[in-house]
């Protein structure tokens, strides 16, 4: 990563300081990167700066990674289940964060409130091509693995932590590396020297790792095997340009009783296969599929998730929508869909 500007530091610690009340965002259908670098915010400007802080989410947590939250339930409003009370408390911060998104409008609901707002704004974020114009400091590095990892970074160099991790409440440390650990799947993906810098930092610091792997990887619900082995078995389809993709509709989804986050790390599966360059997951949702896109090395899902499916990300893991009636007549259409523009991609 790109060295981190001591004069930027200096700018935002006096905006921190010359701020009382502080709303936190991150990006619609929040992950643990979401959640983890919220959270391990929240408790810093608390903790350490003595900041009225919310945090503001357009949907609720999901239960796979509550454990980031618990005991800290009270800091967060949701779009989805109480709209009005997202806008009080942009309406009344006079700091907003932009954390782990790129762009107001991936907030869904709360992107009128968020890029109206009268607040000053940060954004600290890892994704590729930021729309920045609204912000008073941007921090933007994609050579990190997450946004927890960036927003680290930028903790250390803070005065009142000085480089020193074992500074950072229990809570920060704690989130900071459950999401960083969740955005890489384990140290599996976008690992950076700097990455494996924190890492240690914050095992030094008393982080308790082998409780968070526990927390993200071994509580799932019977469930999520199950589907997984049919969606390995049955609905994996694999076409002759090297492009594997799962289409999962209600149908499935209701059968299996799926909630949310409980097909995380599925669109991953189907890179294990050497032939493989892509993998596309699709999941039915209320007017639209949800896509997730990963890639191998050389093949940029980002640019197919922009191209083909109203989306963006990183290079090799990104994601988007597939509208219907507006890109497929019917949600029957989506395999077809996906045959033809990736066949066109590959061309
Ligand atoms: P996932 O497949 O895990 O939902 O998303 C992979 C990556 O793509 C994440 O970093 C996420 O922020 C990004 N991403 C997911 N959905 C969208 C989207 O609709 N638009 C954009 N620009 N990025 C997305
Ligand atoms: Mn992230």
């Amino acid at each position: 990563m790109k060295p981190i500007e001591t004069e930027k530091i200096a700018l935002l610690d006096s905006m921190i300081e010359e701020s009382r009340k502080v709303v936190l965002t991150a990006h619609m259908g929040p992950d643990g990167d979401a959640v983890g670098s919220t959270t391990a915010l929240a408790a810093y400007l608390e903790e350490v700066r003595g900041k009225e802080v919310k945090i503001v989410l357009p949907d609720p947590v999901p239960e796979s990674i509550s454990f980031i939250t618990e005991g800290y339930e009270d800091r967060f409003i949701f779009g989805k289940t109480d709209l009005e009370a997202c806008r009080e408390a942009i309406g009344n911060c006079d700091l907003q964060v932009t954390l782990d998104y790129n762009d107001f409008k991936r907030t869904g609901i709360l992107e009128e409130m968020l890029s109206e707002s009268k607040a000053r704004k940060l954004m600290i974020d890892h994704h590729l091509n930021p729309s920045t114009e609204a912000f008073d400091i941007v921090f933007s590095e994609t050579q990190v693995s997450s946004a927890c990892e960036l927003l680290f970074h930028i903790l250390m160099k803070l005065p009142d932590i000085g480089s020193d991790a074992s500074k950072l409440p229990k809570r920060s440390a704690d989130a900071l590396m459950a999401g960083m650990t969740t955005d890489t799947n384990n140290f599996a993906n976008s690992v950076f020297p700097e990455t494996l810098q924190m890492a240690s930092a914050l095992l030094a610091a008393g982080v308790d790792r082998a409780e968070i792997l526990s927390n993200i990887y071994n509580k799932y619900r019977e469930n999520r095997l199950r589907l997984m082995g049919l969606a390995l078995k049955d609905l994996m389809k694999i076409t002759d340009k090297g492009v594997a993709y799962i289409v999962m509709r209600k149908d499935v989804l209701d059968a299996y009783d799926v909630r949310e986050g409980e097909t995380e790390g599925f669109v991953n599966l189907p890179l294990a296969l050497d032939k493989v360059r892509m993998s596309i997951l699709l999941k039915q949702e209320d007017d639209h599929f949800r896509v997730s896109i990963r890639s191998k090395k050389g093949v940029s899902a980002n640019k197919c998730s922009g191209l083909y499916f109203n989306g963006g990300g990183h290079e090799m893991a990104a994601g988007g929508r597939l509208y219907v009636p507006k890109d497929i007549s019917d949600y029957g259409e989506a395999e077809k869909y996906i045959e033809k523009v990736t066949d066109e991609f590959f061309s």
